[in-house]
């Protein structure tokens, strides 16, 4: 039996730093759906050109062209261990992952939301722009990520919640202490 981890939660939240170390030190391997997507457009790839505009415009690349690229992640035998990070982002996304691990015999062993407050992501995400460059990360392609997340992903919370897998941490502080409480409520299960 395989099992998953989701991160989950808003644009610079800290998803990807977290999802890295988690992957590393747990032997899980990690699907950043946003890093794959950035990979086919600098590549140049028929995909890469198809969503380039729309990962500089902030919305998201359509569900059908997501799936497709987490099937075939998990394509092959082997029963994975896999973080996903970024992924899923709205209900039909969710709602076709539960069936593909149910198909996959993979555990979905919790949804981690990392919880941050509005002000303190905006400060986070301007910042990771002048350190990395990333085209989405100027100030009005923030704005509409958030305001995309609200939207269309942050429901998912209630999906998960009622479903008894949501884990909700506290995403402010050090880097070593936001993952101190995810590896404490990894270890604790769902409460
Ligand atoms: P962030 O953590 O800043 O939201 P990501 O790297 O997760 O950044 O995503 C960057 C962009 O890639 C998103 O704004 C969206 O356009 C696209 N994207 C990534 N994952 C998905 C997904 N699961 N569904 C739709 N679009 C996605």
């Amino acid at each position: 039996m395989g099992e998953a981890v989701i991160f989950f939660g808003p644009p610079g939240a800290g998803k990807g730093t977290q999802a890295s170390r988690l992957a590393s030190e747990r032997g899980y391997r990690k699907l950043s759906t946003g890093d794959i997507l950035r990979d086919h457009v600098a590549r140049g790839s028929e995909l890469g050109r198809q969503v380039k505009p729309i990962l500089e415009s902030g919305g998201l690349v359509p569900d059908q062209l997501v799936l497709a690229l987490i099937r075939e992640e998990l394509s092959g035998g082997k029963a994975p261990k896999v973080i996903f990070d970024g992924f899923p982002r709205t209900l039909a996304q969710a709602q076709a992952l539960d069936q593909l691990l149910s198909e996959k015999q993979v555990a979905l062993k919790g949804v981690l939301l990392l919880v941050v407050p509005q002000r303190e992501l905006l400060n986070r995400l301007v910042k990771r722009a002048q350190l990395e460059g990333r085209t989405d990360d100027n100030e009005s392609v923030i704005q509409r990520r958030l305001e995309v997340y609200e939207k269309d992903t942050a429901p998912l919370a209630d999906y998960y919640r009622g479903a008894g897998k949501l884990m909700q941490i506290d995403g402010t502080g050090t880097q070593d202490q936001v993952f101190a409480r995810i590896q404490g409520a990894l270890n604790g299960g769902v409460r």
